[in-house]
């Protein structure tokens, strides 16, 4: 699903974000990026995510090498493989759940109703069918996180991108959102979290550890990751 070939990323003003990372992500895992402040995390999934191009090195995103494709067709990749869910949830204020849901289809050219549908259906999956017409201020952080989750998920796209999806909810908020997450990866999803809490990345199957822009530790991959992460986590889930 993911293949980063030797990939360095330096922003202008000379600073190396990434300084040489090769990873391989297969279809069907649950990954977390764990490390430090500033290790490059968001880097790597902004580069993982499409959002950014590497310095050096080649990504791989479902075969696809994203050096090759013109921004118009990297758009569509991302349109159609990738979901993103971030820390601050960047829901529309104002606007109700399921528009913002449905909104995650606009550039897939579905129509309005069949958007409404879908989001409806998305919404059901996060467990939030009674709050189709809620807006994002009447919600609690972790019903607003569980919106955002069903729009990165309403398009179906095999690659989820969490950064730090916990980092604003409690923690009783943010094990219903990891929760949540280990449920779309058992449906199918591939899923990368971003973290920097050791407690959560130690609750999923595999643990990429950054430091300095570089990858440090890679815990090894289980086969058939969530099956066996269920059983290694133990007592809550
Ligand atoms: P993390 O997500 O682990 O906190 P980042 O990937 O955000 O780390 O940042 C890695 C390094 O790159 C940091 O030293 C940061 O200051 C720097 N950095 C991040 N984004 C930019 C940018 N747009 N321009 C210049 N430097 C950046």
């Amino acid at each position: 699903m993911i293949e980063l070939t030797g990939v360095t990323k330096r922003y202008a003003g000379g600073v190396v974000a990434v300084g040489g990372v090769s990873l391989r992500v297969d279809r069907g895992e649950l990954v977390a990026i764990v490390g430090p402040s500033g290790s490059g995390k968001s880097t790597m999934l902004h580069l993982i995510g499409t959002l950014d191009r590497p310095s050096t090195g080649s990504v791989r995103i479902d075969g696809y090498d994203v050096a090759r494709l013109r921004d118009r067709e990297l758009s569509a990749l991302r349109s159609s493989r990738i979901g993103f869910v971030f820390q601050q949830f960047h829901l529309a204020p104002g606007v109700p759940v399921v528009e913002n849901v449905a909104d995650g289809l606009l550039y897939a050219g579905v129509p309005l109703r069949e958007r409404r549908r879908r989001a409806a259906a998305a919404l059901h999956r996060v467990g939030l069918d009674h709050r189709l017409d809620h807006r994002p201020h009447e919600l609690s952080g972790g019903e607003r996180q569980r919106v955002a989750i069903a729009r990165a998920v309403v398009g179906e796209p095999p690659l989820l991108l969490a950064d730090e999806p916990t980092g604003n909810l409690d923690s009783a908020s943010g094990a219903g959102i990891l929760d949540l997450l280990h449920e779309l990866n058992r449906a199918g999803t591939t899923v990368v979290v971003i973290t920097h809490d050791r407690e959560i990345a130690a609750s999923l199957p595999r643990q990429v550890r950054m430091r300095d822009g570089l990858v440090v530790a890679d815990s090894p991959a289980l086969v058939g990751s969530s099956v066996l992460a269920d059983s290694s986590v133990g007592g809550d889930r």
